[in-house]
């Protein structure tokens, strides 16, 4: 049986650096479940339908993504569905403490579910859905930053 991963996060909305993650996930384990994680105390441009919609857009060359939703912990959604472990992405030393935060209280949940890192490509350190949308919202061009379909989607959104 082929081992499956979870990577969880908002993909508010997906980025070239999210998908470079998913990508080098894909590679080295079965099956990659990305899962958008939902909270409904936070605010989101887009809705999980719409960031479903473009995870699934961007990620159909790639064939055993699996993409879902969750709104409750991360780690239950990881044991439900049998994943060996969670991989997340590392942009720079801000990233370490909240992930090493994160981690700890996900081993201390489940053992058994171990936490992989993988490194960002250099070309993506400082992207995040959040500097997206900034740039966006003002006209910038974010065209090396995410997918042609999200670029569409962004400027959809602020052209209402
Ligand atoms: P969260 O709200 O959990 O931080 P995000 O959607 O911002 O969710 O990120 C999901 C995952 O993708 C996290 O592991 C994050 O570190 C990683 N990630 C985000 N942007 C990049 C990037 N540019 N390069 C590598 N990993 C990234």
């Amino acid at each position: 049986m082929s081992k499956i991963v979870v990577v969880p996060g908002s993909f508010d909305p997906i980025t070239n650096g999210h998908l470079d993650i998913i990508k080098r996930a894909a590679k080295v384990f079965g099956q990659v479940n990305v899962v958008i994680m939902h909270n409904s105390s936070k605010n989101y441009l887009f809705s999980v339908d719409e960031r479903m919609d473009l995870i699934k857009q961007v990620t159909q060359s790639i064939p055993n993504v699996k993409i879902e939703t969750s709104s409750g912990l991360m780690i239950d959604y990881a044991e439900k569905v049998g994943a060996v472990a969670v991989v997340r992405g590392l942009r720079a030393v801000t990233d370490f403490e909240y992930e090493m935060q994160i981690t700890s209280m996900n081993r201390v949940l489940d053992e058994n579910i171990e936490t992989f890192f993988i490194m960002t490509n250099n070309q993506y350190s400082f992207l995040s859905s959040s500097i997206v949308k900034e740039v966006a919202q003002y006209g910038g061009d974010i065209s090396e930053l995410v997918p042609v379909q999200v670029e569409e989607a962004l400027k959809k959104k602020f052209a209402k």
